[in-house]
């Protein structure tokens, strides 16, 4: 069956009763070079190896992966898609399908419990409504990731890969940047889609780094540091800062900022990691 066809896509939605759903984010691939190219660039070397996969939609991206990997488990938030990809899916017996949000999911647990011993990536066409909320939530769930391909609204890869100080460059840069070595594989048109979504698709590739680039003393405050520095964007660094350390003077703010090396006159949003896991060194003393 090629589950790329909109033909096959349209019988399954009459046989199933299936209707898209926008809150979903259901934008299924319907050119069978796409799956096949992400399936593909997601795999690594070491075996054995495992892959989740969040939001298998009809299975188009689920087989190639179930060709590639020892075991795939494929987390589907929408209950009307299980029948469906129960036929799709049927010859594939190393293929897991879990109904659920994966969002609510302990994926250090399950990936604990399930793919001891295996190499684990993440690969997934993401519902575009909560690409960022998925992301953080693969980082700091813990859960033991090699590598995480996944498909995003272009704008997005864009901030994930900006350099500091341009006008891509938000609080997720510096902090995708602690967990992983992101890089741009390639775009991906709106008419690859079903239906048709309103911009450009990048597909990105995160390799986790093995040795972070930076050892904060605390990983909270580096984060609080982040998001006090974004905070106010064109304010002075000491002004957006003060968003997060209300219990600072803004003059012990200043001295911190001048004790990290940092200029006085900075903009957050021209620090890079460095700087930010440095400054955040520097709060954490002032504050214990
Ligand atoms: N993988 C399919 C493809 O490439 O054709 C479908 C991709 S579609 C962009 C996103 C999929 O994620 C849909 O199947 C949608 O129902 C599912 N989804 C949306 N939110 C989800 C969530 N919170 N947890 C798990 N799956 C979700």
């Amino acid at each position: 069956m090629n589950l790329t066809s909109p033909s096959v896509i349209a019988g399954l939605c009459d046989e199933f009763g299936f209707k898209f759903k926008k809150k979903f984010g259901q934008n299924f691939l319907i050119n069978p070079e796409i799956p096949k190219k992400i399936a593909t660039s997601s795999v690594g070397d070491s075996r054995p190896c495992a892959c989740i996969e969040i939001g298998p939609g009809a299975g188009s991206l689920t087989v190639e992966l179930a060709s590639l990997y020892d075991k795939v488990t494929a987390f589907e938030i929408d209950e009307q898609l299980i029948p469906v990809l129960e036929k799709t899916l049927a010859e594939h017996s190393n293929v897991t399908v879990i109904n659920s949000d994966i969002l609510e999911v302990d994926l250090k647990k399950y990936i604990e419990e399930n793919f001891d011993g295996y190499s684990v990536t993440v690969c997934a066409n993401l519902p575009y409504y909560i690409t960022t909320p998925i992301v953080m939530q693969l980082f700091e769930s813990g859960a033991r990731l090699d590598r995480i391909v996944v498909m995003m609204q272009k704008e997005v890869a864009q901030r994930l890969v900006a350099k500091a100080g341009s006008t891509d460059y938000g609080a997720i840069t510096p902090t995708v940047q602690y967990y992983a070595k992101t890089t741009r594989l390639f775009d991906v048109a709106p008419g690859n889609f079903m239906p048709r979504p309103d911009v450009t698709s990048t597909v990105v590739c995160f390799d986790i780094h093995k040795e972070k680039p930076v050892t904060p003393i605390s990983e909270e405050y580096l984060s609080r540091t982040i998001k006090g520095a974004f905070a106010l964007r064109r304010k002075t660094l000491q002004n957006s800062l003060a968003t997060e350390f209300g219990g600072l003077s803004k003059s012990e703010l200043a001295e911190c900022i001048e004790e990290a090396g940092i200029s006085p006159s900075a903009r957050g949003e021209t620090l890079d990691l460095k700087q930010l896991s440095r400054l955040s060194d520097v709060l954490y003393n002032k504050i214990h």
